[in-house]
């Protein structure tokens, strides 16, 4: 069991949270250079005083920010946007029309709700040509209008997030109220928080309180002037833009797109070590690996041990669950990989699905650092959702349970 130690050394502290969030077992995301938190700056719309005076202060600061525009926003001033892509901020699409909820009178023309999922494929793609034909550059990032993400009315609406995925590096969303997890988040759904008509003294604490967490914050803005409505005020700006620069804050401070970028890369060189609990949907037939970095433990002493990629169990009240959803039912041979020092076997475990359970015993492996495989008995699994808990069969006042690393279901019949 060294291999906890080396976690408790990453994570010192363990908070009640941890217990119901296994992810927050994950080492702190690995930012560059020992930064605490990506900080993203976007402004919506294309507005008129975003190339000057917002970009341009930014520029005094070498900060640099993501625009996310609507091409017939820039075409007062192409110009200036071509200085405001000159100095290395990122253009992103905002759509052709801003199309939003019928809701705003404004956008009753133009509707979501009456919209397609067709009709906004080829408005996306026709804003991107336009952004290119205007400024030499192709949009990769993705703002929804109004933060909306739909197409359609009652029961024909339609998500157009899945065609973000499909199209765009990241969708960001408008009003939200959590910065952006990096080890969870969908980059098609990356949450925007509003930075308009605020103080310095009012956004500090979001970007101390996502330093806190290793988060990356998005803010959202529009107008870039010194007042007036859907405004980022140039006076806040400024101190965002020198408190961020302050090596002492552990700021990285770079557009939407490069920061997507990076936490895609490092997700995909931490895959496999990551515990990120979330529902498995195999296809039909296939053979289903539930592993420790997809389940979700639960409980007062149980943990995630990215060396073994494998849970380590230490009471009676501890679990693993994993959620599954199946295309049809299915009966499966249950294999369980697990390791135990010959002191700690011989305890009782149970796994349930619904009404089924499967009994044993947890019998030696050889040692903590040796992984077994074994059957353990066979489920009938359910069409649609199913949920598999491994527990302790007993209660036990010391020593450990196992150290559990997958469950592996053959399907075998109907
Ligand atoms: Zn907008």
């Amino acid at each position: 069991m060294k291999s906890l130690f080396s976690v408790s050394v990453l994570i010192p502290v363990l908070s009640i949270s941890m217990i119901f969030n296994s992810w927050a077992q994950n080492p702190d995301f690995p930012w560059p250079e020992g930064k605490r938190m990506a900080l993203s700056l976007s402004f919506d719309d294309a507005r008129a005083s975003n190339p000057d005076p917002g970009a341009a202060l930014l520029d005094e600061y070498g900060v640099k920010a993501t625009f996310y525009v609507v091409p017939s926003g820039m075409e007062s001033d192409i110009a200036a946007w071509k200085e405001v892509v000159a100095s290395g901020h990122e253009i992103g699409n905002h759509s052709l029309y801003h199309p939003c909820s019928g809701n705003f009178v404004w956008s009753r023309n133009k509707a979501l709700e009456d919209y397609t999922l067709e009709r906004m494929r080829s408005e996306l793609s026709a804003a991107n040509e336009e952004v290119e034909r205007l400024l030499g550059v192709r949009p990769e990032v993705f703002a929804y209008p109004c933060g909306l993400t739909y197409v359609g009315k009652g029961e024909r609406t339609q998500s157009y997030v899945p065609l973000i995925a499909e199209m765009f590096l990241s969708g960001r969303g408008w009003k939200d109220e959590a910065p952006v997890d990096p080890y969870y988040a969908d980059m098609a759904q990356l949450t925007g928080m509003e930075m308009d008509n605020k103080s310095f003294e009012e956004i500090l604490p979001l970007i101390e309180a996502a330093a806190e967490n290793r988060q990356w914050l998005v803010l959202a803005g529009h107008e870039t002037r010194t007042e007036g409505n859907q405004t980022t005020y140039l006076s806040m700006l400024r101190k965002l833009a020198a408190y961020a620069n302050d090596p002492a804050n552990g700021i990285w401070i770079a557009p939407v797109g490069e920061v997507a970028k990076y936490v895609k890369e490092k997700r995909a060189e931490m895959e496999g070590n990551l515990n990120i609990p979330g529902i498995s949907r195999p296809a039909e037939g296939e053979t289903i690996y539930l592993t420790a970095e997809k389940g979700k433990g639960i409980g007062p002493d149980i943990k995630y041990m990215p060396e073994w990629n494998a849970f380590g169990w230490f009471t009676a009240e501890d679990r693993v669950e994993w959620d599954l959803d199946l295309p049809e039912k299915g009966k499966y041979e249950v294999w369980m990989e697990w390791s135990v020092s010959d002191e700690e076997a011989g305890k009782p475990f149970v796994l349930t699905s619904g009404e089924q359970t499967l009994e044993g015993i947890v019998k030696p492996s050889g040692s903590w650092e040796t992984f077994q495989k074994t059957k353990i008995g066979e489920l009938a699994l359910e069409e649609d959702f199913n949920r598999i808990i491994v527990a302790s069969g007993e209660d036990f006042d010391e020593g450990a349970l196992m150290d559990l690393k997958a469950l592996t279901l053959v399907p075998v019949g109907k």
